[in-house]
């Protein structure tokens, strides 16, 4: 757990480091250099403790040591699925638990991280809305969901891995929360994720999903600048309104509209649409005409996420032969929609099974090994 008397250096911005130092009584002209310095033992070294930061005084390291704690947070569990997906639940403070999952795929390796203890959504098909928000994640427990994972797949250089051998490939935030309510904290921890001197993953790798927040799009855009993921899910209000709540507050046409603006837009870099298959809900042909029709003139890809299920889930994935069909009716009108393998269900670990409170989701783990062999009989 992290020291709750010292408190860490993780998550703060460049200038936040700068202002530390200042604290701690580091002249203005040596502040830049002992900050990059630190920054590149946090980021680029992934240092635990003070004393591996070899470019800075012993009596230096010795200060810090005395103020701040490089501590990292508990990890609760760290669970491996049969395909490889990897699963920690991490605990930030008693109570304070997320869950941070890596998904390895033959060409790339992407980590996805949670913005929010719990979520304040309510979308019905997704088990994270049915844990009420506890609080925002901070930068520092933002970033940190990166560190760990760097620890346990032993990426630092210590480890010995060189850099072209990447585990961490690619960033999403689409884990627990909405990223767009949690503004301020999100900017600044893709910024340290991206900054190239350090964690170095770069904006094009990293997505950031929304279920909508129509102001904070440009916003996000001009600020954050990471690639955008929409949580579409349904091409009709109607439907909409049902799965993804906040589509009452902001509907499709103005969440379109702001995505038809989203800085930066173009081929080479497009929304992603995600759209989960429901069975019966969302899944027909007419369902298809209408997504294709709304999203037209958008630089986009559609992901067509299998539902995944969890225990008490109000809804059933499409047949796999209808998602095809809706998936080719999509491409034909030319964008692409890579059906999504679903990844870690047997350890609930896939898109929309996250939940956090430890008690239930022992309990739903054991229900969705019941359900794993429901789930084998599925064709994917
Ligand atoms: N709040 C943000 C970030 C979460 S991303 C957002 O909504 O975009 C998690 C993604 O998984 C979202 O696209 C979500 O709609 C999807 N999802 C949620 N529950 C799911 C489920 N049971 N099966 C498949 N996808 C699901």
């Amino acid at each position: 757990m992290s020291d709750p008397v010292k408190p860490s250096l993780v998550g703060l911005t460049r200038d936040g480091l700068k202002k530390a130092l200042a604290g701690m009584g580091v002249e203005p002209k040596h502040q830049s250099m002992r900050a990059n310095q630190l920054w590149n033992g946090l980021y680029v070294q992934g240092a635990t403790d003070f004393g591996a930061m070899t470019t800075l005084a012993k009596s230096f390291r010795a200060e810090l040591d005395g103020v701040f704690s490089l501590q990292r947070p508990q990890i609760v569990t760290a669970q491996v699925s049969a395909d490889g997906t990897r699963k920690w639940l991490i605990r930030f403070a008693p109570g304070i638990e997320v869950e941070t999952v890596y998904i390895p795929d033959e060409e790339r390796g992407t980590l996805c991280i949670s913005s929010q203890v719990g979520c304040t959504l309510n979308c019905r098909f997704c088990h994270t809305g049915t844990q009420k928000l506890v609080r925002n994640l901070t930068a520092a427990e933002i970033v940190w969901q990166v560190m760990i994972a760097r620890d346990d797949l032993r990426e630092w250089p210590r480890a010995g891995r060189n850099s072209e051998d990447r585990q961490i490939t690619n960033v999403v935030m689409m884990g627990m929360g909405e990223p767009l309510y949690n503004f301020e904290n999100v900017r600044d921890a893709l910024a340290i994720v991206s900054d190239g001197e350090g964690l170095s993953v770069s904006k094009r790798r990293i997505t950031l999903s929304t279920a909508g927040v129509v102001p904070m799009i440009p916003k996000a855009g001009e600020e954050i600048g990471a690639m955008l993921a929409i949580s579409l899910h349904a091409a009709r209000d109607e439907v909409r309104d049902v799965l993804v709540p906040i589509n009452k507050k902001y509907p499709i046409k103005e969440l379109l509209n702001a995505c038809r603006n989203y800085p930066g837009l173009s081929n080479a870099r497009r929304i992603t649409f995600e759209y989960v298959m429901l069975k019966g809900v969302n899944d027909s042909m007419a369902d298809a005409k209408e997504l294709v029709r709304v999203i037209g003139g958008i630089p986009a890809k559609i992901n067509l996420i299998p539902f995944n299920p969890w225990p008490g889930a109000p809804y059933k994935c499409s047949e796999w032969e209808q998602i095809e069909t809706f998936g080719e009716f999509v491409n034909r009108a030319g964008y692409a929609s890579p059906i999504r393998t679903p990844r870690g269900r047997d350890i609930m670990a896939a898109c929309g099974q996250l939940k956090s409170e430890s008690v239930k989701a022992r309990a739903s783990e054991r229900l969705a090994e019941m359900r794993s062999a429901e789930l084998s009989r599925m064709p994917h």
